[in-house]
């Protein structure tokens, strides 16, 4: 079954190029689009007049947390946090150890629902729930297809809970490869013994995988990895040949000595800057400048929100960064070339937003970027294509009953916080 978008003006991603004509888009995971003229409408049963709006290629979150999704507005932790470590231990290694699998559920259905409303339709994500482990990404996956959002899972190993922790954690990492495209997670530097990081690198190597880690997050990440094994972090990846596939994804990068950042850029691992949520853990600012061109974007968990993100990491980076108006364009679309040069499925031509974008100026390929700085939002979405579907019509998912998602959602958050104050 297809879907005809009529008279819009479709925006190549990569190219700007602005073309109006009536575009027909094909179900699929390989699904194509077509541009015609001169159609016959009875052939769809789907038509979508899109006269006066603008298509393109919809957006990927680079770096999600589905499992922060039900902490909002919820109590303060037992301790304030004076550093980034305490905002782990007392904010986030509370929650994840209190997640099961309703919770999970839930949060994975209304991250996605989120998502695509803003025109994500792929995310990736790196997940933590300690002590329901074991189906944990089954269960996000089966919520973020029902939603209709495409998605690269991992799930984050760690041995901050015990080596049993971290094998149960490889154990759902694999048996979760086998049926699904994903990553080996790991949660950071820090938290990982020589042996996790092997066995997951091993792991990764076996299932042609790369790994996804935060990097260098706050500076006692560096720390600890020079007191405790004489080196740091990305000497470290490195060292253990986490660096070798064009897969692997490096969160946050934020404390990087000039030899690292030059490992890096020799490397083929992609970088995912996380403005916002650097902002908020007062962790530092996140700098380009000798990272290479493989550099993505993220929400951190934050929020699902890609445009926002790049709106931040264009305003922030005003004062700490060089980013441009083509180079914050080109970082919010290089999670396309990150999809793709890799292989990965789902976030093929077939996956678009259609924006009803209401500017008082004119609009064309020429002054492109600095609508996207200063004008284009997320209010913008009025539809939204995942997979050549139709899964976000007039701002309403048309997948999933948004408002017993929300109910259910609040039901799960009331328990965990409930649980959380143990
Ligand atoms: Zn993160």
């Amino acid at each position: 079954m297809s879907l005809l978008l009529k008279n819009g003006t479709y925006i190549h991603p990569e190219t700007l190029k602005f073309t109006t004509s009536d575009i027909i888009v094909h179900e699929g995971i390989d699904g194509k689009i077509e541009f015609v003229s001169r159609i016959h409408e009875d052939q769809f049963e789907n038509i979508l007049d899109c006269s006066g709006k603008y298509i393109t290629q919809s957006f990927v979150c680079g770096h999600h947390h589905i499992y922060s999704a039900l902490a909002r507005g919820m109590g303060a932790p037992k301790k304030n946090p004076e550093n980034f470590n305490e905002i782990l231990e007392y904010v986030w290694w509370t929650l994840d150890k209190c997640l099961d699998a309703e919770m999970i559920e839930a949060s994975a259905l209304y991250t996605a629902m989120a998502c695509i409303k803003n025109g994500v339709t792929f995310v990736i994500d790196h997940h933590a729930s300690p002590n329901a482990i074991k189906g944990s990404l089954e269960i996000i996956a089966s919520a973020f297809e029902k939603v209709g959002a495409s998605h690269l899972l991992c799930y984050e190993i760690s041995d901050r809970d015990g080596m049993d922790k971290s094998e149960e954690g490889l154990c759902e990492t694999a048996e979760y490869l086998r049926n699904h495209q994903g990553l080996v997670g790991l949660h950071a530097s820090f938290t990982i013994s020589d042996d996790t990081l092997k066995n997951a690198v091993e792991l990764a190597k076996q299932t042609e995988t790369g790994i996804h880690i935060h990097v260098a997050e706050a500076k006692s990440d560096q720390d600890h990895c020079v007191s405790t094994y004489g080196m740091r972090v990305i000497e470290r990846l490195e060292k253990f040949g986490a660096l070798e596939s064009g897969k692997t994804i490096l969160g946050h990068c934020l404390h990087l000595s000039e030899n690292e950042k030059k490992i890096i850029s020799n490397s083929p691992a992609w970088v995912v800057q996380n403005t916002e949520s650097n902002l908020n853990n007062k962790v530092g600012y996140f700098n380009a400048v000798g990272l290479g061109g493989n550099i993505m974007m993220g929400t951190d968990g934050m929020h699902s929100d890609m445009l926002r993100s790049a709106k931040a990491a264009f305003f922030v980076g005003q004062n700490f960064d060089t980013i441009g108006y083509d180079s914050v364009y080109q970082r919010f679309r290089n999670a396309d070339r990150y999809l793709q040069s890799n292989g990965f499925k789902g976030h093929g031509p077939n996956n678009l937003v259609v924006l009803d974008y209401d500017t008082p100026t004119p609009f064309n390929t020429g002054n492109f970027f600095g609508h996207f700085v200063f004008g284009l939002e997320s209010k913008h979405v009025q539809h939204v294509i995942s997979q050549g579907r139709l899964v976000v019509e007039n701002q309403k998912i048309l997948t999933v009953d948004e408002e017993k998602i929300l109910v259910f959602a609040k039901e799960q958050a009331i328990r965990l916080w409930a649980k959380m104050k143990g």
